[in-house]
């Protein structure tokens, strides 16, 4: 039996940037395991076979407001600038996204002179709406039935194989609602992607004499042979205790890639990603990826975004009743495996960024150290 101080199970987030600042900052050496052939979990990225830089598991665009994220991702990857753009095509025509001044004009056909003018245009087409529990409810507040109706219905079905009034208000709740022509997708302040992309940044991150990696590692097949003194769990909650309370629901997605020959650099797309909330069409998204990562290729790849029922764990599914199971799966953690720290979009059940992801890695490690009376750390914390 090999003893270590700490297990960590998964390199994605949660793992590589838990592994980092318990190895760095606690001198404790740490084992990091994943079942996946390589690092950095579902924002993994890798050059396909025609040399472009594709992401594996879909398009991972980072954006945050949180400094301190920022600042602890940057000691390992320099940042290409990228602002993020989605179109969506609807009744055969193309708008952006999220709706602003030029989508209302467009699909209303009409005339809005300035901020004002939209804010008031759409408070008149808003259904109000005594409490915003359902991405329904958020979304006709805001926006009124139509625009609901065009955009929002029938791409969230795909997605959830759920109508947006069986769905928490946080979920469409994501987008917000602009009066202006910002045609940005996201607002935050910080918008880049790694200049090398992402698998880079976390071979980086895992570099650390402290720290050991063995991927296509299961935590079933290890356990027997490793005595650590505590682990790190960032895979699904329900599959560390066995499934004992029931399995808690994910959504996931099957990708399907073309590649496109694209003489002299040129894009298939305008922009990164379309959108198509129709119904019939079978899938949600396209992604060329060479916007995101702005690689120079004579090729150019694009996937094309299918939600499934099976497959690997993507998308918690924010219901009260699976929320109602976690909360179950948290008290038993607390309760018999008080040496275990859950973190993560899986381990928490949560539908979270990769920026959330890290702040809350960061404040777990924190707590983690400071409940278990660690001396001090080492370094400043960055
Ligand atoms: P993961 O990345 O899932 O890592 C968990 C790892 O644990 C996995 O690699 C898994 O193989 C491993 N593991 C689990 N169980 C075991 C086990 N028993 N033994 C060994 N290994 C195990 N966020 C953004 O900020 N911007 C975006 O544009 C964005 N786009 C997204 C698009 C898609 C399609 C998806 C699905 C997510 C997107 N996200 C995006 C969210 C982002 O992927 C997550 O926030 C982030 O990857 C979560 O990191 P994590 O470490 O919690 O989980
Ligand atoms: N959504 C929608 N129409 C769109 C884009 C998003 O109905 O054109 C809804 C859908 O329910 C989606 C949610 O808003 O799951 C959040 O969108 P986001 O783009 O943030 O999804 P993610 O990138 O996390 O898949």
């Amino acid at each position: 039996m090999e003893s270590l101080d700490v297990l960590v199970v998964g390199a994605g987030f949660a793992g590589a940037v838990c592994a980092r600042r318990i190895a760095e900052d606690y001198g404790l050496r740490v084992l990091v395991i994943d079942r996946r052939p390589h690092v950095a979990g579902n924002a993994h990225d890798a050059p396909d076979e025609h040399g472009v830089l594709i992401h594996t598991y879909g398009p991972h665009i980072f954006h945050t407001n949180a400094e301190k994220v920022t600042r602890f991702l940057s000691r390992f990857t320099e940042w290409h600038p990228y602002e993020h753009r989605v179109w969506a095509e609807v009744d055969g025509q193309i708008v952006s996204l999220p709706i602003n001044r030029t989508t209302i004009r467009r699909l209303h056909r009409i005339e809005l002179y300035g901020e004002a003018e939209t804010e008031a245009y759409l408070a008149s087409l808003a259904e109000p709406r005594a409490e915003l529990k359902t991405s329904e409810d958020a979304v006709v507040a805001k926006v009124g039935r139509d625009l609901y109706e065009r955009l929002f219905r029938g791409y969230t079905r795909k997605q959830w194989a759920l109508d947006p009034s069986e769905l928490h208000a946080s979920v469409c709740g994501r987008l917000p609602v602009r009066f202006n022509d910002d045609d940005r997708y996201f607002g935050d302040s910080f918008q880049n992607m790694p200049a090398a992309g992402f698998t880079a940044m976390f071979e980086r991150m895992l570099e650390h004499p402290n720290i050991e990696l063995r991927l296509g590692t299961e935590y079933e097949d290890i356990r027997s042979e490793v005595a650590p003194r505590h682990t790190v769990w960032t895979g699904p909650i329900d599959e560390f205790f066995g499934y004992r309370l029931g399995k808690l629901p994910y959504r996931s997605l099957h990708f399907e890639r073309e590649t496109r020959a694209t003489p002299g650099g040129r894009l298939v797309q305008p922009v990164a990603v379309i959108n198509y909330p129709n119904e019939r069409i079978p899938y949600t998204r396209v992604t060329e990826f060479r916007h995101l990562t702005g690689q120079v290729s004579d090729f150019s790849t694009l996937t094309y975004e299918y939600p499934t029922e099976e497959g690997d764990p993507y998308y918690p599914i924010p219901r009260p009743e699976n929320r109602a199971r976690f909360h179950a799966y948290e008290s038993l953690a607390a309760d018999e495996r008080p040496d275990v720290l859950f973190v993560g979009r899986l381990a928490r059940y949560q539908y979270l960024n990769m920026d959330q992801v890290v702040a809350q890695a960061l404040v777990a490690v924190e707590r983690w150290a400071a409940d278990r009376d660690l001396p001090p750390a080492l370094r400043e914390a960055a």
